[in-house]
């Protein structure tokens, strides 16, 4: 399964978000697919679409889908340097898919920040820098050895060399390696390379617990937004403190909590949809008298493996898909009657499943 990361300077409040993480999170052994691992959290992903289809169907349970976050403590300025454990955090930065960036935009003289005051925007470049520094002697291993390669002659060496070279005038600029514009053949060709800026990146600012409800005053969250921008990047607002009081709340206490301070829904949920979004997941649903439940997939796949998300057997055994968009579901009330209107569709191996889309699969044994 697909993973985020959470990164960031120590001090920055990433163990308190993932407590808020862990505390929420759901089991791993309702979802199999799982690690058990104390730096992996699962957490649920909240989709109010769900409820909906319940309303339709009634069923025995509503099951949500889920994701992992990972904690990668201990990065430190230096670490591309092997300071700190720097190499091993690199290491476990290089598995994930992609990032969540924790930055501290919170005051409190008791609390220590590693470079002396509170400054994300210097706190985000230290941590890049490292990022950047860790992927040149990467790219600069490949370029020796593409180098020896293109006495073959080979086309595909080339343009390899090219693609690599492209990427380490950004990196010398100090730029992330997903700032290159890449077609598809040129990303395949670096794909080997597990570059650790190559990875999609969301920030985190994180607030003190007086500022959750007007955090746009915030003159910190203003700069990272900013920076953020300028990459094309999301920033959520939380209070990671906030966040693990809310986190040991449920259903309707939660709610009140929530109204209280003025929220509509927890920053923990808007991180876990952002960084669901950010994977480039997207959801299907199956809906039967069992169970409602929610299963992810990437975009662009196909319906035989997303299939194969619930079981193998029915990728192998695929048949047809009866597929309706979740829209047409609610606008037809019912599922007979969207199949009345013709909404239901029967849909083959090739049909690229859409995000909302409920489906029934029929499959050989
Ligand atoms: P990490 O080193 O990045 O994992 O940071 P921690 O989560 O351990 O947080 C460092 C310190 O900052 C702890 O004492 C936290 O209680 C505190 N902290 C984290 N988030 C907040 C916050 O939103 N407001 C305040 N005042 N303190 C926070």
């Amino acid at each position: 399964p697909l993973t985020t990361g959470i990164v960031g300077l120590p001090n920055v409040g990433k163990s308190t978000l993932f407590n808020a993480i862990t505390q929420a999170g759901a089991e791993s052994a309702n979802y199999p697919f799982c690690t058990i691992d104390p730096n992996v959290g699962v957490v649920e992903v909240p989709d109010e679409r769900l409820q909906v289809l319940a309303d339709m169907v009634n069923p025995n349970r509503i099951v949500p889908t889920a994701f992992e976050f990972v904690d990668i403590a201990g990065l430190v300025k230096g670490a591309s340097r092997g300071e700190g454990l720097g190499n091993k955090f690199l290491s476990h930065i290089r598995e994930v898919d992609a990032i969540a960036h924790v930055v501290r935009c919170f005051e409190d003289e008791n609390i220590t920040h590693v470079a002396g005051q509170v400054d994300p925007i210097s706190d985000i470049e230290t941590i890049n820098l490292e990022l950047i520094l860790a992927d040149l002697e990467t790219v600069e291993k490949r370029l020796e050895r593409t180098k020896k390669n293109l006495k073959s002659g080979e086309k595909k060496f080339q343009l390899e060399y090219e693609v690599v070279e492209r990427i380490q005038k950004a990196l010398e600029s100090e730029k992330p390696a997903r700032s290159v514009e890449l077609d598809e053949d040129e990303r395949s060709l670096i794909k080997d390379l597990h570059l650790l800026t190559m990875k999609p990146v969301l920030y985190v600012a994180n607030v003190s617990e007086d500022d959750v409800s007007n955090f746009d005053q915030n003159p910190y969250v203003q700069k990272v937004k900013e920076y953020a921008n300028h990459e094309g990047a999301e920033v959520i607002v939380i209070s990671a403190k906030v966040e693990s009081e809310i986190a040991e709340l449920e259903g309707e206490d939660k709610q009140l909590f929530l109204q209280e301070l003025g929220l509509n829904q927890s920053g923990l949920d808007r991180l876990i949809q952002a960084a669901y979004k950010l994977l480039g997941l997207i959801t299907y649903f199956t809906a039967g008298v069992q169970e409602v439940r929610a299963w992810t997939i990437k975009k662009g796949t196909k319906a035989p493996q997303a299939a194969g998300v619930i079981h193998s057997d029915f990728e192998w055994g695929f048949i047809r898909a009866e597929v309706v968009g979740y829209e047409d579901l609610v606008a037809s009330g019912s599922m007979n009657q969207a199949k009345e209107k013709g909404l239901l569709r029967l849909e083959g191996k090739d049909y690229v499943v859409k995000d909302g889309d409920v489906m029934h699969f029929r499959f050989n044994v």
